[in-house]
C-alpha cells in the first residue's frame, strides 16, 4: 500500500466509481474488501488513519457474545459464532483460540453458567472451538493461578477467539488494495454531491496532508463512519432523525503478573449487571469493559474517572493481586456505534445487530454490529448497495478469501508473528541492518524494522500510526510508547522524506495523544 499511488488513483478515475465508502474502520474496510473482490470499482476515504475510531479500541475478542445469549438473541449469537470460525480460517496469523474460565463463588453459579456456555458451544456447530465444561476449585486455581481464592467454589471453562483489532484492520486494507480497491487515509469527506433529483452522486473530500480538495463521483455512496454516521448523513440532509446512540467502553492494561497464565477470566454479571473480561493480550493483562451512554463522539475518547474506578474495583474482586491506579500501563476508550432500531431513545430498542439504512437521498448507511461480524455485515451491505446502484449482480467471495498476511506457521516468526506472511520480509530488513532488530524500548518487543515496514508497506504516515495501530505500543504501555516516539519519528522521517522540524512536531503531537492513555 503506497499513499502516493492511492492518491493518484483517487484523483484520476475513468468514470464514476461503482462504490465510494466513507470510513476506514472494520465496517468500511470490510465493505471495500467485499466490493473490490466482486470486481466493483471501489474507493474508500478515511478522515484520519485506518482504525483510528472504535475499531482499534475493542476488547479484542472474536466472539458470539455470551451476554446476547442471556438476552435470548440466539440467531445473533449463532451468526457471530459462524463468523468467528470463518475469520479464524481466513486470518490464522491474527485470530487464535482463547480459553476462558468463569470462576464461581456460589454453589449455583457453576451449573447455571455451565448450561448457558454448553449451549454457546453447541450453537457454533461445525465452526466450534474447544468444548465447554464444569471444573473443580483445584482445576480453576491451576488454570487461573491469579484468581481470588477466597470462597472460590469452582468454574466453567469455555473457548472463544482473540485477535489484534488494528492489525487485522491494516491487513484487511491491504487485502482490499490487492483486490483492486483504492484506499486513502487522511482524506476527510467534507460534503455530498447530489443530482437535480436530490440523489447523492458523489462527494467532496480533503487531503489532510496538503489541504487540497477533490470531488469524486459514484453510483452509490456507503456511509460506514460508525459513531460519526449521523454527522455524515447530515451532510445530505441536516434534518435527518438520528440513527446512532453512542455508548462508551473503557479498558485498562496491566502487567502480565496480574493474570500470568494463558487463560482469560469472564465475569458474566458485574455489580451492575455487565460482563467483564480479564484477558492475556500481547504479554499484558487487558481488563474491561464498561458501557456508558455518552453525548459526544470525539475521535480520541478518554476513559471516564468512574469507568476506571469501576474496572479496578471489579477486577480486584476476582484477581488475587488487586490492581491500583499506579499499576495501569495504558488506558483507552472506544465508542460503540449502537444503531437505534425503531423510533424513540429507549435503550432497550438499541440493536446489537447491524442496521442498513437508506436515506431519501440514496445515501446508504451501515452501522452497529461488531468486529466479529464485519464480513457478514459487508456482504449484506454490498448486496444492497449493488441493487441500489443497479450494478451487475455478482456473488460475494469473502467467505473463503484469505486475508493479507495469511499464514498457518506465524508462531514460528516469534515477536514478528502477528505480521504473518510479511514477517520474513521484515526479517530481511533486520538481516541487512542488525540495529533495526533492536527493541525501541526494553519494555516492549517492537523494533525499528517494524516502523520502516509500516511506512513503506502499510501507509503509516505519523508516529501515532506506527505506535498505536501498526504496532500496539501505545495501547500496551503508554510511557514506553512515549519513550519510543523520537526514534520512531527519525525512522519515519527517513522513509517519508521529512525534516527535523517534522520530527519534533510529530513527537509533540504523539505526546499529546498519549497523555490520554496515561493513568491519571
Ligand atoms: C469498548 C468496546 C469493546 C468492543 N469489543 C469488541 C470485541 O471484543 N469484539 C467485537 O467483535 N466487537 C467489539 N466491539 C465492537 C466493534 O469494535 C465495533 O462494532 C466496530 O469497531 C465498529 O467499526 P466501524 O467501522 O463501524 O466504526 P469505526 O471503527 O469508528 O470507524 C469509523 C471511521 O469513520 C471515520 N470517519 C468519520 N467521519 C468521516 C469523514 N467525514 N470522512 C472520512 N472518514 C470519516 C472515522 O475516522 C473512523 O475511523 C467493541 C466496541 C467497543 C466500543
Amino acid at each position: 500500500m503506497n499513499r502516493n499511488d492511492m492518491l493518484r488513483q483517487a484523483g484520476e478515475p475513468a468514470g464514476p466509481w461503482d462504490i465510494i465508502v466513507v470510513g476506514g474502520g472494520a465496517t468500511g474496510v470490510g465493505v471495500a474488501v467485499d466490493a473490490a473482490a466482486r470486481g466493483y470499482a471501489t474507493l474508500l476515504l478515511e478522515q484520519h488513519d485506518f482504525g483510528k475510531g472504535t475499531s482499534s479500541r475493542s476488547t479484542k475478542l472474536v466472539h458470539g457474545g455470551v451476554r446476547y445469549l442471556e438476552q435470548g438473541n440466539v440467531s445473533l449469537v449463532m451468526e457471530a459464532l459462524k463468523e468467528r470460525g470463518i475469520l479464524r480460517r481466513n486470518a490464522p496469523h491474527l485470530v487464535s483460540e482463547l480459553e476462558f474460565v468463569v470462576p464461581s463463588y456460589a454453589w449455583w453459579e457453576g451449573p447455571f453458567y455451565g448450561i448457558g456456555l454448553k449451549l454457546y458451544q453447541v450453537l457454533s456447530g461445525k465452526y466450534g472451538f474447544g468444548p465447554s465444561r464444569l471444573i473443580s476449585r483445584e482445576e480453576t486455581l491451576r488454570r487461573l493461578p491469579n484468581v481470588n481464592p477466597d470462597g472460590l467454589a469452582g468454574g466453567v471453562v469455555y473457548y472463544d477467539g482473540q485477535f489484534d483489532d488494528a492489525r487485522l484492520l491494516i491487513n484487511l486494507a491491504a487485502t482490499a488494495a490487492e483486490q483492486g480497491a483504492t484506499l486513502l487515509n487522511y482524506a476527510r469527506v467534507t460534503g455530498l454531491l447530489k443530482d437535480p433529483d436530490g440523489i447523492v452522486k458523489g462527494l467532496t473530500w480533503e487531503d489532510a496532508e496538503t489541504g487540497d480538495s477533490y470531488e469524486s463521483h459514484a453510483k452509490v455512496v456507503v456511509n460506514a463512519t460508525g459513531p460519526f454516521a449521523d454527522t455524515v448523513r447530515q451532510l445530505a440532509d441536516p434534518d435527518v432523525e438520528r440513527l446512532i446512540v453512542p455508548s462508551q467502553g473503557a479498558h485498562l492494561v496491566l502487567d502480565h503478573s496480574f493474570l500470568s497464565g494463558d487463560t482469560a477470566i469472564m465475569v458474566p454479571h458485574t455489580s451492575d449487571g455487565r460482563v467483564m473480561f480479564a484477558i492475556p493480550w500481547h504479554g499484558h493483562t487487558l481488563v474491561g469493559t464498561t458501557d456508558t451512554p455518552v453525548g459526544e463522539t470525539p475521535l480520541e475518547p478518554v476513559p471516564l474517572d468512574e469507568e476506571i474506578e469501576f474496572i479496578l474495583e471489579t477486577a480486584g474482586l476476582y484477581l488475587e493481586k488487586k490492581p491500583a491506579r499506579n499499576d495501569i500501563l495504558s488506558q483507552f476508550a472506544g465508542i460503540r456505534p449502537l444503531a437505534r432500531s425503531g423510533r424513540g431513545s429507549n435503550t432497550a430498542a438499541l440493536s446489537r445487530d447491524h442496521t442498513i439504512h437508506i436515506d431519501r437521498s440514496g445515501l446508504l448507511t451501515i452501522a452497529g454490529g461488531k468486529w466479529t461480524t464485519y464480513r457478514n455485515m459487508a456482504e449484506d451491505c454490498v448486496n444492497q448497495a449493488a441493487t441500489l446502484a443497479d450494478l451487475p449482480e455478482r456473488q460475494c467471495v469473502t467467505r473463503t478469501l484469505n486475508i493479507h498476511g495469511f499464514s498457518c506457521i506465524a508462531a514460528e516468526f516469534g515477536p514478528l508473528a502477528f505480521h504473518g506472511a510479511d514477517a520474513p520480509a521484515i526479517r530481511e530488513l533486520i538481516d541487512a541492518d542488525a540495529a533495526l532488530g533492536l527493541p525501541l524500548d526494553p519494555e516492549l518487543p517492537y523494533c525499528g524494522a517494524e516502523v520502516i515496514w509500516a511506512a513503506r508497506e502499510e501507509m503509516a504516515r505519523t508516529v501515532e500510526d506506527a505506535l498505536a495501530r501498526r504496532t500496539r505500543a501505545l495501547f500496551l504501555n503508554a510511557r514506553a510508547a512515549i519513550r519510543m516516539a523520537p526514534r520512531a519519528a527519525e525512522l519515519l522521517a527517513a522513509e517519508l522524506s521529512r525534516d527535523a522540524a517534522w520530527q519534533r512536531d510529530q513527537v509533540a503531537a504523539f505526546e499529546k495523544v498519549a497523555a490520554g492513555y496515561l493513568p491519571r
